[in-house]
């Protein structure tokens, strides 16, 4: 299947999705993961449209940000480790995995502007996700107000690989209310309004609550 025909698929579940909420698409972001596709396959991304794209490995986003010729936002979303933060910095429009100070820190000291960051949570508390406790997220936003350079646009999470369709509702929800509650503390270096959440198994739960920005990679380019 061509990118185009996926992504016509899926624009048709993101408005069906969109509608029963009264949301409007122009509310959402829509990553394309190519994580686990070519150079060439990210360019049919980009040729279909999509404009953000979002890659989990340091090597792989510079790989393909050097090869493809494009004004695509990248966004980092997996796992970052400090020493590569200098190396994908000045490359990426978004981070969406912020969850130790560290990289908070990195950050601060390595970039030129005023990085978008995502506070990933890791809401289901399975032991093999990444992320902080929910219990440690407003603390640890609280905690940011010295970097000039982290700016909290939102928050982050993957829900768990379940067939259970409540479980997965009831993650979202719960990132949002985390949400809200950070929104509600009007820190100047945290606003706080973004919902990074909804992968290709549960794009349209998430988008019921309340996602703005999905990361879709294996149904749109493949994997
Ligand atoms: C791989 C990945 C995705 C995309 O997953 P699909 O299920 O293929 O859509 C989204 N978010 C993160 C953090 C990922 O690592």
């Amino acid at each position: 299947m061509s990118v185009q025909e996926n992504l016509q698929r899926i624009e048709t579940k993101i408005e069906n999705a969109l509608q029963k909420t009264n949301r409007s698409r122009s509310d959402l972001v829509l990553i394309g993961v190519t994580k686990y596709v070519s150079n060439e396959r990210a360019q049919e991304a980009i040729d279909a449209g999509i404009l953000d794209l979002g890659e989990n490995r340091a090597e792989e986003l510079i790989h393909k940000y050097e090869n493809i010729k494009s004004n695509a936002n990248w966004h980092f979303i997996g796992t970052l480790q400090s020493r590569k933060v200098k190396d994908v910095i000045d490359k990426v429009s978004a981070i969406h995995s912020l969850d130790r100070l560290s990289i908070v820190k990195q950050i601060n000291k390595r970039s030129s502007k005023v990085m978008d960051c995502f506070v990933q949570v890791n809401v289901s508390g399975e032991t093999t996700k990444h992320g902080l406790k929910k219990e440690e997220v407003i603390p640890f936003i609280e905690s940011l107000a010295g970097y000039d350079k982290v700016r909290v646009a939102g928050l982050m999470t993957m829900a768990p690989d379940s067939d259970d369709e409540e479980e997965i509702r009831q993650v979202f929800r719960s990132l949002r209310e985390l949400r809200d509650e950070a929104a509600a503390k009007h820190l100047a270096h945290a606003p706080c309004h973004f919902l990074s959440m909804g992968m290709s198994n549960d794009f349209q739960i998430a988008i019921e609550e309340g996602a703005t920005h999905l990361r879709l990679g294996s149904q749109l380019v493949g994997s």
